[in-house]
């Protein structure tokens, strides 16, 4: 009876009021044929994207230039590479990070460069410490913050460090934020975009998926600088022809009708959270968990190696967590776990560590 605390896909259901929306625009035959501006997605959704990131983070943005439909924000990530990079560039990635990115870097020729995240700058990116040859040749970077692994989150001091290195050296960021909304007590949900000067060099990514329980979906934006926005959309265009409108105007519901589910969510997340830490802490650790992000990113017991820690605990536990190390070299020493689990799975699998594990 295997538990996988490993991904980060939400059990629960999607609002019903997305769903019924959904039912309620396929039954529609002008919504079976290609979708409406199939390059940028409906204007609606970008108008809906427009407006939640009015009211959620006081950033303005022009639908028709700013913002585009994606399937999903790794769709992004990936698109961005293909509009940005050539063949020899290095782009920037944090180390740990989303193992996403490096694979749509290679797909363009480029050349992924890692820059460690570590806990004593709260698994920020030291900027200054990149060599200057590297800084030269780089003409892109990601980042995504709240963090997949480590959930911790920027602050704007380092945003407006980034924006200036950005502009300083005509390096493009994308700034992947899929879990804005995925924050606890203290933090304000941020957007790199809410700075000024974001506009001049960054697109950010976001998601329906976790927001709002919608992973299977596929759907997201891109918002941001337009000539970037221009530069993804003509690789889209090249390459899917866009979401099914029905999606479009579910997540029209989601993003204008469902900030509860979002406010129950994170209740939930926090409920689970506590559980685990009480759970750590009882064996032993002293840990305290990050703001951001339904991941907890933890420390092994007694420094072990990442991978030796997640075997001992999967062949004692039948518990599932993936190594730090699988999120890059800088993850060793680490492991992660996701709480996109139901309560029981999560008690069973807490109850599982009581009984196996001591430190
Ligand atoms: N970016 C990060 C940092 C993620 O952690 C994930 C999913 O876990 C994604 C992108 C993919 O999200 P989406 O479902 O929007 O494609």
């Amino acid at each position: 009876d295997v538990i996988s605390l490993a991904v980060g896909d939400p059990v629960e259901p999607t609002p019903e009021a997305v769903v019924e929306e959904l039912c309620r625009q396929a039954h529609k035959p002008e919504n079976h044929r290609y979708p409406t501006d199939e390059e940028k997605g409906m204007l609606a959704f970008r108008q809906a994207v427009a407006d939640w990131y009015a009211d959620r983070y006081s950033v303005s943005l022009d639908p028709e230039t700013e913002a585009l439909a994606l399937i999903g924000s790794k769709e992004g990530c990936h698109h961005f590479a293909l509009a940005v990079v050539d063949p020899g560039d290095i782009v920037l990635v944090t180390d740990p990070g989303y193992p996403g990115y490096r694979p749509s870097i290679w797909f363009a020729g480029g050349e992924p460069y890692s820059l460690p995240i570590r806990p004593d700058n709260g698994f920020l990116p030291r900027l200054e410490d990149i060599p200057a040859e590297i800084v030269k040749r780089a003409t892109a970077i990601y980042l995504n913050y709240p963090n997949n692994p480590t959930g911790a989150v920027a602050t704007r001091d380092f945003f407006k460090e980034l924006i200036e290195f950005a502009g300083k050296n005509e390096i493009a960021i994308c700034h992947d934020n899929p879990y804005s909304e995925i924050v606890f007590e203290g933090e304000e949900p941020l957007s790199l975009l809410s700075l000024p000067g974001a506009k001049e060099v960054a697109v950010e990514l976001n998601s329906l998926s976790k927001p709002y329980n919608m992973a299977g979906w596929r759907i997201g934006m891109a918002v941001g600088n337009p000539q970037l926005i221009a530069a993804m959309s003509k690789m889209k265009a090249n390459t899917d022809s866009g979401l099914f409108n029905a999606i479009q105007f579910a997540g029209i519901t989601a993003l204008r009708e469902c900030r509860d589910n979002v406010e129950k969510m994170l209740s939930l997340y926090r409920r689970r959270r506590n559980l685990v830490v009480e759970t750590l802490n009882s064996l032993g650790w002293n840990y305290q968990p990050p703001p951001g992000t339904f991941y907890l990113w933890i420390p092994t017991p007694g420094g072990m190696k990442s991978r030796d820690f997640v075997t001992m605990l999967f062949d004692k536990t039948a518990v599932v967590v993936p190594p730090g190390s699988a999120y890059g070299q800088y993850g060793e020493g680490y492991f992660r776990i996701s709480l996109t689990v139901s309560d029981e799975r999560l008690t069973e699998a807490m109850e599982r560590f009581k009984n196996s594990l001591k430190i």
